[in-house]
């Protein structure tokens, strides 16, 4: 299916600083598509290029085939037929929630508009609060009127900069999954910037991970959560736990275990990394030995911190701390002595970023 929209080789700089560089992807009818990154990252620079709020310095977009920017062509927001929503969803305070909905719906006559406006607030299940003023109203109602109002115009493309984060935890999933389904239901592209990785594995088709203005990686949020590109795209999901090794013959020797396959050459520096969810408590004398030192409760979950007895594994001789999330109730007490075992098929294997002077062939 054509995409809706499509970024190619996009870039942006402001005052000599490179805020967006040559990013591409394009986003189909009815696919949510999230941009993922630490603070400064670009993405909201991104989703402003494709808003028209920005103009690229480099680089095509399109909407609907058609080029809203490409170096030459330059077409302002409001006429690029995309609808936008932001943290600050900002209603019209003196408009009644029915005429903040029909603000956006130029083009035609005021019973129409109404009418429409009023369609919309019942598929977000608020019309009746259309004669209210957004103060009358809680803060998710506000957020559903915000939507059904960029929902009015029928765009073909929705924008969201951190849309649910104003609301609270509760609201936010309840909102965000019924905004979704709205969206999907229509076939509208929806792309989402947010830097909250929970929030992009719940909702997004495809995730880009953003790094200093570029796009580092781009996949199915099981692709990016269990096949991470480099260390900073595995951290950004979760804490890692992480011991060091060198490779062998296709396989490495490591505290958690031999790993294979291991594709670097014989004698590279790796580092081998674990989500703590594939660490788990065993027995003493079954797995590496260490001693708890702290078990703490996260609602299903616990997090138990067990030092290992082994301090020469870590380079500077450091005491090294292994991380467990363990589905259920179990808090060992700090002092216990425990085994813990590693599910090494869920491991990632990076080579280190130093490496020494000759790697043995
Ligand atoms: P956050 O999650 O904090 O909103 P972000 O990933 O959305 O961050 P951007 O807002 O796109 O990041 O900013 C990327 C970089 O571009 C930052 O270093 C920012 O300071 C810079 N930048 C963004 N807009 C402007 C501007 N109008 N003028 C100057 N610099 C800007």
């Amino acid at each position: 299916m054509a995409a809706r929209l499509s970024l190619q080789s996009v870039s942006k700089s402001f005052n000599g600083f490179p805020a967006v560089i040559s990013v591409s992807f394009e986003i189909a009818p009815g696919e949510v598509f999230c941009l993922l990154g630490p603070s400064g990252c670009g993405k909201s620079t991104t989703l402003r290029l494709a808003a028209g709020l920005e103009r690229a310095d480099a680089g095509l977009i399109t909407v609907n085939g058609a080029a809203v920017d490409d170096g030459c062509r330059y077409v302002p927001p409001e006429k690029r037929k995309v609808g936008l929503m932001f943290q600050d969803f900002a209603l019209f305070p003196h408009l009644t929630v029915g005429e903040n909905v029909a603000f956006g719906l130029n083009g035609f006559d005021r019973h129409l508009r109404m009418k429409i406006a009023l369609e919309e607030l019942e598929k977000v299940s608020l019309s009746r609060f259309s004669k209210s003023y957004p103060h009358e109203l809680s803060g998710g109602e506000q957020q559903r009127v915000a939507l059904a109002r960029a929902l009015a115009p029928s765009p073909s493309v929705m924008l969201m900069d951190e849309p649910f984060s104003g609301l609270d935890e509760r609201l936010r999933e309840t909102v965000r999954a019924e905004t979704v389904r709205a969206l999907k239901a229509r076939g509208t592209a929806i792309l989402i910037v947010t830097h909250d990785p929970e929030e992009a594995l719940q909702i997004a088709d495809r995730i880009a991970v953003m790094r200093e203005g570029r796009i580092v990686q781009v996949g199915s949020p099981e692709d990016i959560y269990d096949r991470p590109r480099d260390p900073h795209v595995a951290r950004f999901f979760s804490e890692l736990n992480t011991v060091h090794a060198v490779a062998g013959q296709g396989s490495s020797d490591t505290l958690f275990g031999r790993v294979e396959p291991v594709q670097w050459p014989k004698g590279t520096r790796i580092e081998i990394m674990l989500r703590p969810q594939f660490l788990h408590l065993a027995d003493l004398g079954d797995g590496i030995a260490g001693v708890v030192r702290d078990s703490r409760l996260l609602g299903d979950d616990c997090l138990i911190e067990v030092e290992v007895d082994r301090p020469d594994v870590t380079e500077a001789g450091e005491p090294l701390i292994l991380k467990a999330r363990v589905h259920g109730r179990h808090l060992p007490a700090p002092g216990s002595r425990v085994g813990v075992n590693a599910d090494l098929s869920h491991a990632f294997v990076f080579p280190c970023s130093h490496q020494p002077e000759r790697v043995p062939a």
